[in-house]
């Protein structure tokens, strides 16, 4: 291995991707667009609006929303009013229903909720149908449904000081109170397309993947086959986690296939399997098995000394090849240098090996050449899947490689790429999602806190909360994400479980107690933003070196509000362990609970 022409290489392939308009050479799905937005799954009824007073209202009713309601029901809160855009629970997996569609996190630590609701995950990799039947399952076991309010997109949240309570403002008409508010909106719930010319001029059948037209395809979400396509040629865009997931089906059912190729997705073994009902009834005999499994992967995940590894996937093996090259160093070597360089040494090996694997499965060997990712795995999304390689030796399959370049225009009749017209039937936008925009922006309301302070403006530096949850100005309100808190991006829904259990922990606090308010002091905020800072910096941030994508803002410089999209200085666990101390301490040191002045 040749580490120094390897860099060169990842520098080269990173410079050719490289663009002054960073985020903004993507466009919303707005106006002309709208279309491609629309739910296709369930039809919309019409009720009267809301002009009630809840004791929570969580917006989005995905697994943030939901484990924080559970959390909630399970502390004794009563009313808990989850307001969704979508038609029903489910959030990502609501509108992600293209085909293929699973979990790339383990299901024993990724799907929420297991052991309360006591269901068996399938497969080892749950696919989308089951995971959205799991949000249901969450709904219904919680009562989450009984006040829940579907097709209903929040407009506008304001804090009226007067009575300590939030009104909430819909695009139904709501203009609801709520104690106490939560913002469960999830990272990546803002479609976007690229913003390339003439994608409203194309003749054809297009949409995006986050909403898949199986009456246009064929088939359904469960695998059924998209028998309308077998005469159709085919375009997709992009190719991260999404195409990955949904080219092989496409593969089978064209009668041909373009995928458009910017940059490769890395894509190692995925080696899916049912669960063993067995098995399965041993690791959930014992009381707290979940919350253990979570704990073995995150600890696994982050270089935590953890001596057995539950998941053993290609997850945990990142961390496990870095853990053992860095055991292997000699005392005196082990510098922040020297472990740097053991990183490196075992993230070259890992890509050699998944560079390996295209040549070993792809028969063409130009398309092999096209399909390798030059970037260190942690640079994108890593992808694992055991057919998607495999469809580029599908006949009418092809791969349409940009060079780095991208499709330059969309015709009425299909795709320019390399100033070639490929004619099809149908474009499927595989774009992705907003990721690093601003929050309020992804959100698509204002939060309006004390004194008339607007989120936007807070945050207009950069994100800052106490704990990832909690910001000063904004009494009443939590946040339910990863970032300043534990970060951790291998299982997201760790994160919301625990901001779950912290929120529960607090409102009841503030309910059995009697207060009316709580809000974080600007004190602690700051002396949390400055731990945060005192850290190595974000996993996804610290990468300039990286090709560009949304883990490091397009390869631009975020300024601080890139140097704020932080965790734990020592690590998620880390995080867990200390807000778990904190939240048990019963002080919530940091936090100040009040009475209303007039007693209210
Ligand atoms: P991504 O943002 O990862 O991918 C968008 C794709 O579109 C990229 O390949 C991008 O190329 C490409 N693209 C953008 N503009 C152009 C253009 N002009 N020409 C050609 N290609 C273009 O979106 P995904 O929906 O795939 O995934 C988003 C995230 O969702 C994932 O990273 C993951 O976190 C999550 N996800 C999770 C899954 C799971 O857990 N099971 C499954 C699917 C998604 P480039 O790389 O060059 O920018």
């Amino acid at each position: 291995m040749d580490k120094e022409a390897l860099r060169r290489k990842y520098l080269e392939e990173r410079d050719k991707r490289l663009r002054p308009d960073g985020n903004d050479q993507y466009v919303r799905l707005t106006g002309r667009f709208a279309h491609y937005l629309e739910d296709p799954y369930t039809p919309r009824t019409e009720r009267e609006p809301k002009t009630d007073h809840v004791t929570v209202a969580v917006v989005g009713g995905g697994f943030a929303g939901l484990v924080t309601g559970a959390r909630l029901r399970e502390a004794g809160v009563g009313d808990v009013r989850i307001v969704e855009k979508g038609g029903d629970f489910g959030g990502t997996w609501y509108w992600n229903r293209y085909p293929g569609a699973q979990c790339d996190t383990a299901s024993f630590v990724y799907m929420p909720l297991l052991e309360e609701t006591g269901h068996m995950p399938t497969e080892k990799y749950a696919h989308a149908p089951e995971i959205l039947e799991h949000c249901r399952r969450i709904g219904k076991h919680y009562g989450l449904y009984d006040d829940a309010l579907f097709h209903t997109e929040v407009q506008d949240l304001e804090w009226d000081a007067s009575r300590s309570r939030w009104t909430v403002r819909t695009n139904r008409g709501d203009a609801f109170t709520a104690r106490f508010v939560v913002m469960g909106i999830g990272p990546l719930h803002v479609p976007k397309l690229p913003g390339i010319p003439g994608i409203d001029d194309f003749r054809g059948h297009s949409f995006h993947t986050s909403r898949w037209d199986y009456d246009y395809t064929g088939g359904d979400p469960t695998g059924a086959p998209m028998d309308r396509l077998a005469d159709k040629r085919v375009a997709v865009i992009g190719t991260g986690a999404t195409a990955v997931q949904c080219v092989p089906h496409l593969a089978r059912a064209c009668a041909e296939l373009y995928v458009f190729q910017r940059t490769p997705s890395s894509v190692d073994v995925r080696d899916n399997r049912p669960t063993d009902p067995a098995w399965f009834a041993g690791i959930a005999a014992t009381p707290g098995w979940q919350q253990r499994w979570l704990e073995n992967f995150t600890g696994n995940q982050t270089g935590g000394l953890v001596d057995e590894d539950l998941v053993m996937d290609g997850w945990t093996d990142i961390a496990r090849r870095v853990r053992a090259r860095i055991a292997a160093l000699p005392p005196e070597d082990l510098t922040p240098e020297k472990m740097a360089q053991a990183y490196e040494d075992s993230d070259f090996e890992k890509m050699e090996e998944i560079r390996a694997r295209v040549d070993a499965i792809v028969a063409d060997p130009r398309t092999a050449a096209k399909l390798k990712a030059w970037y260190r795995q942690l640079c994108k999304r890593p992808c694992f899947h055991d057919e998607y390689l495999q469809s580029f030796n599908v006949p009418g399959t092809h791969l349409v490689d940009t060079d780095g370049k991208g499709v330059e225009r969309v015709t009425r009749r299909g795709v320019v790429a390399g100033g070639v017209e490929y004619e099809v039937d149908c474009v499927i936008y595989a774009s992705g999602f907003e990721v690093t925009t601003d929050y309020t922006r992804r959100a698509g309301y204002e939060l309006t806190g004390r004194d008339g302070l607007r989120l936007t403006d807070r945050w207009a530096d950069g994100m800052r909360t106490l704990h990832g949850i909690h910001v000063h100005g904004f009494p009443n309100a939590f946040v339910v994400q990863p970032t300043q808190g534990a970060n951790l991006i291998s299982n997201i829904p760790h994160n919301l479980t625990e901001a779950g259990r912290t929120i529960a922990t607090i409102v009841s606090h503030a309910l059995d107690q009697g207060f009316d308010e709580v809000e974080a002091t600007r004190e602690a905020e700051d002396a949390w933003i400055e731990l945060l800072l005192s850290g190595p910096g974000s996993i996804l941030g610290a990468s300039a070196d990286c090709t560009p994508g949304y883990y490091n803002n397009e390869g631009q410089d975020a300024g601080m509000k890139g140097r704020l999209n932080i965790g734990h200085p020592q690590g998620a666990m880390a995080y867990f362990a200390y807000i778990d101390g904190w939240r048990t301490s019963g002080t919530f040191e940091g936090l100040e609970f009040r009475k209303h002045a007039a007693g209210e």
